[in-house]
Parts: C-alpha cells; structure tokens; sequence
C-alpha cells in the first residue's frame, strides 16, 4: 500500500473524520507540511509512552494518579461514573462538578459482547468496598444500555445504603449522554439529581 494511502487508512478510523478529511489530513502531511509531520509522530511517540489510565479512576495520568484524583480541594467522597473521558472532560469545562469521578470506559451492551467484565469495574467497586465513597453520581448515556449499566453498578453495591446513589441523564436531551450537554444543562442535571434506587 502507498504510504499516502497507508496514512489515510488510519486517519478514517479515528473519530469524527470522514474520507475527504482524511485525505486533505494525510496530504496536508505528506506533500504540503512534511515538517508538521515529524513533530506529530513526536508528539503521539511522547504521549503513547507517557499517558494511561488513573489506576483509581480511568482518567488520563502521567503519574500513578491523575491530577483530579490527586486534588485535595475536591470532595473524593463524591463519584461521578461516567462512560467515556470526553464526558469527564465535558463535565470538567462546565465547572458544574467538585467531586471525583469514575470513568466505566464503555457501558453494558450485550448485543456489542460487552459485559461487567469489559468495563473498568473493579477499581471502582475496590474503592467502596474500602468504605472511600458516600456518593456515586451516575451520569451515564439516557438510554436503554445507560440504563442496564446503572442498574448493575446500583446491584452491587453493599446492603444497607452506606453509598447514596443518584442518577443524571433524565434532563439531558433523549439519547445522548453528558458530551452533548452544555454546561448550563450538566449543571442544572447535577444539581436536580435525584435518588436512584
Ligand atoms: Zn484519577
């Protein structure tokens, strides 16, 4: 395969990036920019070797933690689980949120083969069995599948209430999941959330 045609291949599977884009991408590097091109490889050989997943939360780190779990500001009592980091990162930007939170990595979907096992699970699971939370705040996609995951994570929980649990997603418009919310939505999501039980 042509290298033009290599690099367009893996540019079209990344997300949001149809066939044109990737070819104006790939060219744009290849033929127009090739300078630009050497400091991208630089930039994803450093980011490849040096971000992963928060061992507490799922969030991007560099160190053993990531920079939320590390703030002693927030309330790391308080856990806002959702699916992806972009929705952290959504909810981050809206300031709606001085908890922790908890990234699942994905939701149940037994039609896509994806089960507890799939999702990050059981740091989460580990923190409450060490008695770190007093809140989960379930903020996953309004759908049937947010629905399913919510409903797993509420069954394991220990008997006896010492977790409250809330959820989020019932303001949210129908289908989408907090990425798609603005910070107004997310904000009056949070602050109405009720319990869930
Ligand atoms: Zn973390």
């Amino acid at each position: 395969m042509e290298p033009l045609e290599k690099l367009q291949q893996h540019l079209k599977k990344l997300p949001g990036l149809g066939y044109r884009s990737a070819e104006r991408i790939a060219l744009h590097l290849l033929v127009e920019h090739p300078e630009r091109l050497g400091e991208l490889v630089a930039a994803l050989e450093e980011a490849a070797r040096t971000v992963h997943r928060c061992g507490r939360c799922g969030n991007l780190a560099e160190g053993e933690l990531c920079a939320i779990c590390l703030d002693s500001r927030r309330n790391q009592r308080a856990v806002c689980v959702v699916e992806h980091v972009p929705d952290l990162v959504a909810l981050e930007r809206s300031g709606a949120w001085r908890g922790a939170y908890h990234v699942l990595h994905g939701r149940l979907s037994p039609v896509h083969g994806i089960g507890p096992a799939e999702l990050n699970l059981a740091p989460l699971f580990a923190r409450i069995a060490r008695g770190e939370v007093d809140e989960l705040i379930l903020a996953l996609a309004n759908d049937v599948e947010g629905e399913a995951t919510c409903h797993y994570v509420t069954e394991q929980l220990p008997p006896g209430g010492a977790v409250k649990v809330s959820r989020i997603g019932f303001g949210l418009p129908s289908g989408g999941g907090v990425l798609y919310a603005d910070a107004v939505t997310l904000k009056s999501a949070l602050d109405g959330r009720r319990r869930y039980d």
